[in-house]
């Protein structure tokens, strides 16, 4: 998506050569329109699919999920991190690693928003490791549901997280794929193609 590969460029900090940080528009303060086009995005390449529920995690993919909901018209579902008081004891659950924070948590999904009638699509702002997308196709495949497929706003290419999810059949579409980055520089899938490199500032 190249008005999203231009803001990265634009705005995004590349704190080291695996840390992106792009908290002005995508996942602190959120460019609604911008989202928005994501999720019209995911639901013209999933266009045919059927798709009944978008899946999540907690919190930083909620406002693409819910862009992609929109654009398909289905209700999306998060997974929480923590257990609340008002959770029922019937739950999904995965255990993940976060990649920025270093912790590892249980998350959870009740059981009575996914089921063996669904057909999934999951939607997350990055895919790094991979940890917290594995997790959520662990889930969905806990409850029966299809997985249609992976929706990644960011896709840092050079991390295990794709071979992961390829290993496990899972269909990805990344609207940005980065093949490398240091500070001052980013390198995007197609550009590669292309043999041709632009570089962003430096912004931390
Ligand atoms: P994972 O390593 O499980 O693929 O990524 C888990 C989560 O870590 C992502 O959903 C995202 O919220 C966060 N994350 C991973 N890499 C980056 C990054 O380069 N920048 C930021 N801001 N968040 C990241």
């Amino acid at each position: 998506m190249k008005e999203l590969e231009q803001r990265i460029r634009q705005e995004g900090a590349i704190l080291s050569d695996k840390v992106l940080k792009v908290d002005s528009f995508l996942n602190h303060q959120v460019d609604t329109e911008l989202a928005l086009a994501t999720g019209r995005e995911f639901a013209k390449v999933f266009a045919g699919e059927k798709i009944t529920k978008v899946l999540t995690i907690e919190a930083s993919g909620i406002q693409f999920a819910m862009a992609a909901g929109i654009a398909l018209g289905v209700p999306f579902v998060y997974a929480k991190k923590k257990k609340a008081v008002t959770q029922s004891d019937n739950v999904y659950t995965a255990t993940v690693q976060s990649f920025t924070r270093g912790e590892t948590y249980q998350v959870t999904v009740d059981q009575r928003y996914l089921g063996v009638d669904d057909k999934v699509l999951i939607v997350d702002d990055f895919l790094a490791t991979g940890a917290a997308l594995v997790g959520l196709v662990d889930i969905v495949r806990q409850s029966g549901a299809e997985l249609v497929g992976v929706g990644c706003i960011i896709e840092k290419s050079f991390q295990e997280g794709r071979g992961l999810l390829e290993e496990k059949g899972v269909k990805i579409h990344s609207l940005a794929r980065i093949t490398s980055m240091k500070p001052g520089e980013v390198h995007f899938a197609e550009e590669e193609q292309s043999e041709h490199k632009l570089s962003i500032k430096e912004r931390v």
